[in-house]
């Protein structure tokens, strides 16, 4: 029952409904204006009946302040006798009808039902409205979504046939389209071709190539501006396939075209707009990007995989150690060498995993001979170690395996001190035959003079063979006798033992040891033939007159000892083999004796005690050798 309020005088509503004429509505009367605003709020009236005058106001008033707010009201208005109103002001009220005075009351219930209509008529016109825009509303949040979900799909994405077949699809979805394809350049012959599709026949997407030049397709990609039309006939685009409507766009990346997508409709006649257009501009703007991230990855990738296969087949030991110490890479090789298993490795701290000494040292950068790291595995396997700093991602050591080469060395040694060995008791007797002779009759001057060679000689022998035994002896000895050991006595020992020679040949040899110079840890032994070695060198290779200092230093918490003398010198060329075994550098007269094993023992023992050493000499004009050695803690 449709709802009526009468905001009229007692009369009108009297004479109203009594006739019976408002029978079939429900009716509520309101008196003031008050409650007509009220009753609007909530009775909620299908049509409002007012009359011009009202008890405490203004009918017209109450009118126009209604129709203000809700301009689709229904409002029938009823005059007043003497009213002044003109029909024009009756109209411009808004209202749905009017009666003047007097009134016929039969008249009203076809005013009320043609009251109610223009209503009705209203209610639908709004209703398709809304619709209308809502629905054109929801489609752009439906494309949107669409947009933003297939984006966030595609971006995310690092395989680019996926990526391709996602854009495609994604495209043709939302133009509606019958077909897409995008088009890449080929990089040989500059064509287009089709590297992706959808709903074309795989014949023709294998076969399919475009011309840059002279092509529709072609233009956008030289160019880079879109294109779209549509058709009444359907067209062949340049050589290419007959549609009726086509929109072409430019992939763009970083302001590079680097191909077009597009989607056409071949069967059906229905055509693309400027909508569409915007649509797939935007999804282009995405689909490149997602294409050169996994165009990127791919190639990464690529890199990665030849970078991998690299690692695992070469035959050194490769470990990457990122500047926080943390592991970034190991190879099989090193994880065979180590026992490291499958276990993952990457993030560790290298500390972690690895306990070998010289390896840690080497990765920590202070071994005593950061050319020369060997990390003995065990008994028979040593790897050489080489730490290669990489600005921005922190250390690669190669380990390259010597086992054989140890296994040479150890075979070389064994080899000379065996014989090195069996020598000495011949030798023993061709000294004591040499003296006999001397002591069974007279020997000539000459006899005597040869007799004094062979004993030079076998002298020379015995002591080669007796450095080359203690060679031997300082290379197997390791830390076995070591303990504290304070330098200065034996060093002021040794100058002594060579003072005689130093005064025979008119040298001046000087001392210059810091006071309280801290002990180091070792064998007093080896260190003693270490100092001996250098000053008796220095001695020797220094001509007569010259001048010997020999000085000694702490430096942090390192000992640092130096034999400097001002005599020949050593050829550069010669400085860095003058520690390997035999070797006796250019400089040398025959006169000068000796085995060219003196600075090799030195050197073992320096090692031994994990301890650097090194010359710096000028021909003419003198040498130096400085002996690094770690403080007794
Ligand atoms: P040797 O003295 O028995 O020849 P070393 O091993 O002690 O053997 O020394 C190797 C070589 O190094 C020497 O033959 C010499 O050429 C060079 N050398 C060593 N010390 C000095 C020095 N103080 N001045 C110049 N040359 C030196």
């Amino acid at each position: 029952m449709k709802k009526i309020l009468l905001a009229l005088s007692d009369e009108k509503i009297s004479s109203l409904l009594d006739g019976g004429n408002l029978s079939q509505y429900q009716i509520e009367t309101a008196k003031t204006a008050d409650a007509v605003r009220q009753s609007l709020a909530s009775y909620r009236p299908d049509v409002l009946l007012v009359g011009e005058r009202i008890k405490d106001g203004n009918g017209i008033e109450l009118i126009t302040e209604i129709l203000e707010e809700t301009p689709v009201y229904p409002v029938i208005l009823f005059s007043e006798q003497n009213s002044t109103l003109s029909p024009r002001q009756v109209i411009s009220l808004g209202i749905v009808d009017w009666f003047p005075f007097p009134f016929e009351p039969d008249d009203v219930p076809a005013a009320i039902e043609n009251a109610l209509s223009w209503s009705r008529r209203w209610k639908n016109w709004q209703q398709r409205q809304t619709s209308q825009v809502t629905g054109s509303l929801q489609h752009r949040v439906d494309e949107l979504e669409t947009i933003f979900k297939v984006g966030r799909a595609m971006t995310s994405r690092l395989d680019l046939d996926q990526v391709l077949a996602e854009v495609i699809e994604a495209a043709v979805e939302i133009t509606g389209a019958e077909e897409g394809s995008i088009l890449l350049p080929d990089e040989e012959t500059g064509e287009l071709y089709m590297r992706a599709s959808r709903n074309f026949q795989e014949d023709f997407v294998r076969t399919f190539r475009l011309p840059v030049d002279d092509t529709q397709a072609g233009k956008v990609f030289q160019t880079g501006e879109p294109l779209f039309w549509n058709n009444v006939d359907p067209q062949k685009i340049k050589t290419a396939y007959l549609v009726f409507s086509i929109i072409y766009v430019p992939l763009i990346f970083h302001g590079q075209v680097i191909g077009v997508l597009s989607v056409d409709n071949r069967e059906s006649q229905k055509g693309f707009d400027e909508e569409h257009l915007t649509l797939l501009l935007t999804m282009a703007d995405y689909a490149a990007i997602a294409i050169e991230n996994a165009k990127l990855f791919s190639q990464t990738e690529i890199e990665r995989s030849k970078l991998e296969a690299i690692l695992t087949q070469v035959e050194d030991g490769v470990l990457v150690i990122d500047a926080d110490d943390r592991v970034v890479l190991v190879n099989p090789v090193v994880r065979k060498a180590f026992e490291l298993g499958d276990q993952k490795l990457e993030g560790k701290n290298f500390r972690d995993i690895f306990s070998h000494r010289a390896l840690l040292m080497a990765i920590r950068g202070d071994a005593p001979n950061p050319d020369r790291i060997e990390v003995r595995i065990d008994d028979r396997r040593y790897f050489r170690a080489q730490v290669t700093p990489i600005k921005g991602v922190g250390k690669v050591i190669s380990l390259h395996d010597i086992s054989y080469l140890k296994e040479l060395d150890q075979a070389k040694t064994e080899f000379v001190t065996t014989v090195s060995h069996d020598l000495r008791s011949p030798l023993t007797s061709i000294m004591g035959y040499v003296e006999l002779i001397k002591r069974v009759g007279e020997v000539s001057d000459k006899q005597m003079e040869y007799i004094q060679r062979v004993q030079s000689s076998v002298h020379h022998i015995t002591k080669m063979i007796n450095e080359i035994l203690e060679l031997g002896k300082v290379e197997n000895r390791l830390d076995k006798n070591f303990e504290m050991v304070v330098l200065p006595p034996i060093i002021e020992d040794v100058v002594t033992n060579q003072q005689p020679i130093v005064e025979e040949r008119k040298q001046t040899l000087v001392v210059n040891i810091s006071e309280g110079l801290p002990a180091v840890f070792g064998d007093s032994i080896q260190l003693r033939q270490m100092v001996e070695n250098l000053i008796s060198n220095a001695i020797k290779y220094t001509g007569r007159s010259g001048k010997i200092i020999v000085s000694g230093g702490q430096e942090k918490d390192q000992v640092i000892l130096r034999v400097r003398d001002s005599g020949y010198g050593i050829p550069l060329a010669d400085q860095a083999k003058i520690f390997d075994r035999f070797y006796r550098a250019d400089n040398v007269t025959s006169e000068t004796q000796g085995t060219g094993l003196g600075l090799a023992i030195t050197k073992s023992i320096v090692d031994n005690h994990k301890g650097r050493i090194w010359v710096d000499s000028k021909e003419g004009e003198g040498s130096t050798f400085t002996v690094v050695l770690p403080i007794y803690e």
